[in-house]
């Protein structure tokens, strides 16, 4: 199969909508955004042997390579509209490009994205996905905006990822039935697109935590010019991991973990039913484990009448470290 085959084939004529105005098969796809609303652009890039395994499955490779692009979307309350992918790939294999596009496809699809251009080279197992989003003018949800006083957030359960890759790494052991949970976290993470959305008018800061969740309230606090106060005890986590793993790890791979695509939000405390309606209403569960303050710097204690900090040996995870 020939580049133009692969493209004519596989890419061209999936799911459109009627804001693009060119999509792919030109120099370049426009699009038109609505009246009224901001474009929020990002990119993110995933390598062989350092995001993922050689030995990943096609689906579960092309259900990353966009989940995680989709997640920066959710974490800025926008609402993902399209993405394009470049991929570098060691040949066109059809049986592998055919299941790698069908859970590629399925994943925009089950979003509303469209696939609106990129670029085929061939290369070492690499992909580059951009995604465009649409926002209300004015609304995303940065990191700058949390205020001293604010609660702290989180969606769904932490850890669970770097738990997986923490089992297959062989730092700890996990029964089948709880590494499999965690894999699926690992493998399969699900977007918070619809949290994002719902707290838009509610929360003030938020992000996705990609890296850690240490790390990632860090880059929060950084931009925001506060500090924050983390009760580890609250972080919401499976029940079966804190039976398997030793305290000290489940912390490490709770806070400084990574990979687990959850967001991270600060809210005044006012907001607090409000909070809990937008939960129900977009299907996730968020839970309160700490509060901004005026410190300057992260501070985690096990509970909110425990004084003794934890040090953490790491935030979280760094490419260059
Ligand atoms: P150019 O020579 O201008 O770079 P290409 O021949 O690389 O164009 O691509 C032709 C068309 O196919 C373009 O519209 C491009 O956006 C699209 N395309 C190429 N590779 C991909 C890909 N991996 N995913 C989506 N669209 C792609
Ligand atoms: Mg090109």
């Amino acid at each position: 199969m020939t580049e133009f085959d692969f493209i004519q084939k596989y890419l061209k004529n999936q799911q459109q909508d009627h804001q693009i105005v060119l999509g792919i098969g030109d120099d370049a796809a426009i699009v038109r955004p609505r009246s009224g609303f901001d474009l929020c652009f990002s990119s993110d890039m995933l390598l062989k042997n350092r995001h993922f395994f050689e030995n990943i499955t096609p689906e579960n490779l092309a259900w990353k390579v966009l989940a995680v692009n989709i997640s920066d979307m959710a974490a800025m309350g926008a609402e993902p509209k399209w993405v394009l992918l470049s991929a570098g790939l060691p040949e066109l294999a059809e049986d592998w490009l055919h299941r790698f596009c069908n859970s590629f496809f399925g994943l925009l699809q089950r979003f509303g994205i469209s696939l609106i251009g990129g670029d085929t080279t061939r290369g070492d197992l690499v992909f580059n996905v951009t995604i465009i989003g649409e926002l209300p003018q004015g609304k995303a949800l940065r990191r700058d905006a949390a205020k001293v006083g604010d609660d702290i957030w989180v969606s769904g359960k932490i850890g669970l990822a770097a738990s997986a890759l923490n089992c297959l790494l062989k730092q700890c052991d996990l029964s089948p039935e709880v590494f499999q949970q965690c894999e699926t976290e690992l493998l399969r993470p699900m977007p918070r697109v619809a949290l994002g959305q719902a707290i838009l008018d509610l929360a003030h800061a938020a992000q996705d935590i990609s890296d850690g969740l240490a790390q990632d309230i860090g880059h929060i606090l950084t931009a925001s010019n506060v500090g924050a106060e983390i009760w580890a005890e609250q972080v919401p986590t499976l029940p079966e991991l804190k039976e398997s793993l030793s305290h000290e790890q489940w912390l490490k791979y709770t806070l400084a973990g990574g990979d687990d695509y959850e967001l991270v939000f600060t809210a005044p405390e006012n907001c607090r039913e409000a909070l809990q309606a937008a939960s129900q209403q977009s299907d996730t569960p968020i839970t309160r484990i700490g509060k901004i303050t005026d410190s300057g710097r992260l501070k985690v204690v096990n509970s909110v009448s425990d004084d003794v900090e934890i040090t953490l040996t790491s935030l979280g995870f760094d490419h260059f470290v």
